[in-house]
């Protein structure tokens, strides 16, 4: 079996039928998440699917820290310490930028409210440029310009190369990142520059195409509903600017699953 990719959340925490960014992938006997938005954890049951069982998942790789990306976090610590199908016994990895212990000791533990975490956590902190060793990939960490400790990540697949951008302005560190992938799970949160800073634009989306900096596939998550329209129209906007190069582009939905 090859590496299949779930969409858990596409959307952002505004309050729309689209969860909070969060994706997991597997082969078939673990898996991995990248970021852990609000309600990710039940996504992986809503999945259905053997190969996303929440009890494989053995590692979460975040991108920053900014409450959308983490959110789903406390439900996951909650739902594994009183899980009474079998509490959980294998460790849980969480990988993350500079900031990581501090998030985890000062965040994420005091929501939990003191209760003892019954299994080990272990948590790998990753600068630019520094790798994580999966047992079947492995993620490289690209610092990109968002907060001040923002990674994307580069996994490789045995075949596979896949960038996962999290936030981020265009920057130099963001052509790096997709340079030789073979696919590329992009942030597109708003149309225009402003909004919020640090995040793509219609503008940036062009450049990028411009530049011939994007692989084969692109699946575009964590769009803002700004403006008039549903989802759908801002799918449309967005595919009428990409022109031609929109037959390379996805917009998932939550819970829909590609194959690598
Ligand atoms: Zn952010
Ligand atoms: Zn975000």
């Amino acid at each position: 079996m090859g590496v299949q990719l779930a969409f858990l959340g596409t959307g952002t925490s505004n309050a729309t039928r689209k969860g909070p960014p969060a994706l997991a992938f597997s082969n078939g006997e673990e898996v991995v998440a990248v970021d852990f938005g609000g309600g990710a954890y039940h996504q992986l049951v809503r999945l259905g699917s053997d190969a996303f069982n929440y009890k494989n998942l053995s590692t979460i790789i975040i991108t920053h820290f900014h409450n959308d990306h983490v959110s789903g976090l406390p439900d996951l610590f909650w739902g594994e310490m009183f899980d009474v199908s079998g509490r959980r016994e294998t460790p849980l990895t969480l990988v993350g930028p500079h900031g990581l212990s501090n998030f985890y000791q000062d965040r994420l533990m005091p929501f939990l409210g003191g209760y003892p975490i019954p299994f080990e956590v272990r948590l790998v902190e990753l600068a630019n440029d520094e790798q994580h060793a999966g047992s079947f990939y492995s993620a490289r960490a690209v610092h990109l310009e968002h907060v001040e400790f923002s990674n994307g990540y580069r996994f490789s697949f045995d075949g596979a190369e896949l960038a996962v951008t999290g936030d981020t302005s265009l920057c130099d560190n963001l052509y790096g990142l997709l340079r030789g992938c073979d696919a590329a799970v992009l942030e597109w949160a708003l149309p225009a520059p402003g909004v919020f800073p640090g995040h793509l634009s219609n503008e940036d989306m062009a450049r990028l195409i411009a530049a011939d900096a994007l692989p084969g596939r692109v699946y575009v998550t964590h769009v803002y509903p700004v403006g008039a329209g549903d989802f759908e129209a801002h799918v449309d906007v967005r595919r009428r600017i990409l022109g031609d190069a929109a037959a390379r582009f996805v917009f998932p939905d939550d819970l829909q699953v590609f194959e690598l």
